[in-house]
C-alpha cells in the first residue's frame, strides 16, 4: 500500500475555504491512488485562546487538564474536515490521539511520542482512503491526554510517517519552504530548495519555527523525506533530506531567532566549588532548560552569574532562586524578559575564521548592543534586546549575503 501523509498547520484550516484548499490538495494524492494520513492542527489563533481560557480560570493550570482542553483544537479541525471530505464522497474518518494509538511519555504539556499502533493505522486504511489524524496530541500509559509542545502537529506528522514507512511527509504550511531566515519579517530572505536534516536540526533548535525541532530529529532518526510547502500556493517547497554530495557547506547559510527568552543575573555569589551546581541542580530538577550561561572573572570571592531560560520558565525559576538564595550567597536577582536571541548558522563555519567579527562588526555600525554570546562549531548565538530582533536579522543577512538580490 503507497502511503503519504500531509500535514496541514493552523492558518491552513483557519476557515471552510482554507479547508477547501486543504482538501484540493488531497485529491492530487489520491488520483495516484495513494492513500493518505492528514494531520492537522488547530484552527488558526484556535491553541492561544484556549491557553489564554486556562489563565483565565485558574492562576495555576493543572498541567493535566490543560492538556484535556488545548486538545479540543485539533479536535474540532479533524471533525470538521472529516465531515467536508465525506460529503465529498472522500472515505474518511478522523482520530484523536488516543484513538490513532499515539502513545506518550508521562510530561503534560512538552510530551515525547513513544510509539505508534502501525498495524492499527493501516486496518484504519483498509477502510478509508484518508485518515485525519488530530496534530499535536497523543496519550499516555495512564491514559491522560498529552500534548507535545508548540508546533507539535509537525512531529505527529513525521512521527506517523515514520511508523507507516510512508513515501514522503509533506508539511503544507504559510510559506513556500524554509527560508535563509524568516521571509515574514526579512522580505530579501531566499527559498532554501534542499536543507540537511542537521541543518535544519540547527535551524529549528534556535527558533526556526517553521519546523518544531522534535520533528527533525524524527525525520532524520528514521530518514523520512520532508517537503515544506505552501497549501496556497503549487510551488515546490523544500526537501529536508540527508547531506547529498555536491550539496553547499555554505559558510552562513541562515538566521534564526527566538524571542521566547528572558536573561537572569545572580550578584555577587560566592566563587567556590559548587556553586554553580546549588544553583543549576534545582532548576533542571524542575524541568527548566537553561540556553546561555556566563561566569563573570571572581573579584575578592564572588562573581556574577547570568542565564537564559524559556520566557515561560522565568516566574518558577525566579522561585526557585529566591529559595536558594542565601545559600548561594546572592543578595540580589535581577532578570529581564524583554531579550532574544539571534543566530547565525553555517557548517561551513567550521572551517572560517572571522565569522564573529564580521557578525559584531556590522551590529555595531546599527547601534545594536550585544547582551550576551554563545558559540559552536557551526553557530554563533547573539542575545539582545528583543526591540532589535528584526533589525539584526536583516543586517545579519545581508551582511553574509543572504539577501536576494531581486527583491525590495
Ligand atoms: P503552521 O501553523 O503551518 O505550523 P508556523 O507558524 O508554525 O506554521 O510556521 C510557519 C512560520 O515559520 C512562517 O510563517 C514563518 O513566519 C516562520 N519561519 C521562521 N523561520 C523561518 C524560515 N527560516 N523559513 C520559513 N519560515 C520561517
Ligand atoms: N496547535 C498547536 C500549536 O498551536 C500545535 C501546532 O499547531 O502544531 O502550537
Ligand atoms: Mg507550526
Amino acid at each position: 500500500m503507497r502511503i503519504v501523509v500531509q500535514k496541514f498547520g493552523g492558518t491552513s484550516v483557519a476557515n471552510l475555504e482554507c479547508m477547501r484548499k486543504v482538501m484540493e490538495k488531497n485529491k492530487k494524492i489520491l488520483d495516484q491512488g495513494i492513500k493518505l494520513v492528514v494531520v492537522l492542527s488547530a484552527m488558526s489563533g484556535e491553541t492561544n485562546r484556549l491557553l489564554g481560557l486556562a489563565r483565565q480560570w485558574s492562576k495555576n493550570p493543572d498541567p493535566w487538564e490543560t492538556d484535556a482542553l488545548v486538545a479540543t483544537g485539533e479536535q474540532v479541525s479533524v471533525a470538521l474536515f472529516a465531515m467536508l471530505l465525506k460529503d465529498n464522497g472522500i472515505r474518511a474518518r478522523s482520530l484523536l490521539g488516543h484513538q490513532a494509538e499515539i502513545l506518550t511519555d508521562c510530561s503534560a504539556g512538552r510530551a515525547r511520542i513513544l510509539g505508534i499502533n502501525s498495524e492499527r493505522i493501516m486496518e484504519y486504511l483498509e477502510k478509508h482512503d484518508v485518515l485525519v489524524v488530530a496534530g499535536f496530541q497523543g496519550c499516555d500509559i495512564r491514559q491522560r491526554i498529552t500534548t507535545l509542545g508548540r508546533g507539535g502537529s509537525d512531529t505527529s506528522a513525521v512521527a506517523m510517517a515514520a511508523a507507516l514507512k510512508a513515501e514522503m511527509c509533506e508539511i503544507f504550511t504559510d510559506v513556500d519552504g524554509v527560508y535563509t531566515t524568516d521571509p515574514n519579517i526579512c522580505p530579501k530572505a531566499r527559498k532554501i530548495p534542499r536543507i540537511t536534516y542537521d541543518e535544519m536540526l540547527e535551524m529549528a533548535s534556535m527558533g526556526a519555527k517553521v519546523l518544531q525541532i522534535r520533528s527533525v530529529q524524527f525525520a532524520k532518526k528514521y530518514q523520512v523525506p520532508v517537503h515544506v510547502r505552501s497549501t496556497f500556493s503549487d510551488e515546490p517547497g523544500t526537501i529536508v533530506t540527508k547531506e547529498e554530495e555536491g550539496m553547499e557547506e555554505a559558510m552562513v547559510s541562515s538566521i534564526a531567532y527566538d524571542k521566547d527568552q528572558a536573561r537572569v543575573t545572580l550578584m555577587d555569589v560566592y566563587d567556590e566549588p559548587g556553586v554553580a551546581a546549588n544553583i543549576f541542580a534545582p532548576i533542571s530538577d524542575a524541568d527548566i532548560v537553561v540556553d546561555m550561561i556566563v561566569q563573570n572573572p571572581s573579584r575578592e570571592g564572588r562573581t556574577d552569574m547570568t542565564f537564559t531560560v524559556p520566557r515561560g520558565d522565568l516566574d518558577p525559576t525566579l522561585k526557585i532562586l529566591e529559595r536558594i538564595k542565601t545559600e548561594i550567597g546572592a543578595p540580589a536577582v535581577v532578570h529581564d524578559a524583554h531579550v532574544s536571541k539571534v543566530s547565525i548558522i553555517g557548517v561551513g563555519m567550521r572551517n572560517h575564521s572571522g565569522v564573529a567579527a564580521m557578525a559584531f562588526t556590522s551590529l555595531k555600525n546599527e547601534g545594536i548592543n550585544i547582551l550576551m554570546i554563545s558559540t559552536s562549531e557551526i553557530k554563533i548565538s547573539i542575545l539582545l534586546d528583543e526591540k532589535y530582533t528584526e533589525l539584526a536579522v536583516r543586517t545579519l543577512h545581508e551582511t553574509f549575503g543572504l539577501d536576494r538580490s531581486d527583491a525590495t
